[in-house]
């Protein structure tokens, strides 16, 4: 009899473990954000989940096109094919992203997703706190060109990351209140504020791009930031 009351006690202890399993991974109880089986959506918090579900959008087409639903504008374009080292994959026109309007620009899914982390939880932030206001436009230099990569010494006999539109240059903002700012003159502006944001802007930037290249790189990045999808982690 006891050893039927203990099999009784462990088979419930059993059931109960379960259950609370069962119930922390439904989406009631534990938060989406914290959920690794909830696939990214760009508009929850970030936590320590954020970065496993960030690269599990960034793997593929449709994982990437769910995700970008999330937080941006756009509209699903063909691939895009002008010879083997000039070609768009996973092709979107990209119009909005983060809470901000953008040009529309022709880019990779993965470009256009990493846009929009960046704006919605690093761009957004730093102009809520360091100029008191939200972003309504993000300026850009659009993102695919088939060209070899420039450097200080000229042009390089190696392609650019935008002849497959893998990068984008962001050249600044218009605020809320139509205020626009832009990096060639805010990078050095007399408002400390202003310059603040620019460096907000590129250190966030380095958390959600691989590549990130400013005024710091070199003089040919002093009107724009190149973001870069792939890459080793050039933060400048
Ligand atoms: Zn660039």
């Amino acid at each position: 009899m006891t050893r039927f009351l203990g099999a009784v006690f462990s088979f419930l202890t059993l059931v109960g473990l379960l259950g609370a399993v069962f119930l922390l991974l439904t989406d009631d109880v534990l938060p989406p954000e914290w959920d690794p089986f909830v696939p990214l959506d760009v508009t929850d918090p970030v936590t320590p989940v954020t970065s496993w579900k960030y690269q599990a959008a960034l793997s593929g087409a449709d994982e990437c096109l769910a995700a970008l639903e999330t937080g941006a504008n756009f509209t699903v374009l063909p691939d895009f094919t002008h010879n083997d080292q000039c070609f768009i994959q996973t092709q979107v026109s990209l119009t909005g992203a983060g809470q901000a309007d953008v040009a529309p620009v022709k880019t990779r899914c993965q470009t256009a997703l990493r846009t929009a982390m960046w704006m919605q939880h690093g761009v957004q932030p730093a102009a809520q706190e360091l100029l008191g206001q939200g972003v309504k436009q993000l300026h850009h230099l659009s993102s695919y060109s088939c060209r070899p990569i420039r450097t200080a010494s000229g042009a390089s006999n190696q392609m650019s990351t935008h002849a497959t539109a893998e990068a984008i240059d962001i050249t600044g903002v218009t605020l809320d209140d139509g205020r626009r700012v832009m990096l060639l003159q805010g990078w050095q502006s007399s408002d400390p504020n202003v310059q603040q944001f620019f460096r907000a802007m590129r250190d966030t930037a380095c958390t959600w791009f691989r590549t990130t290249l400013g005024p710091d790189f070199n003089r040919l990045h002093a009107d724009h930031f190149h973001l870069q999808h792939t890459g080793w982690g050039t933060c400048r």
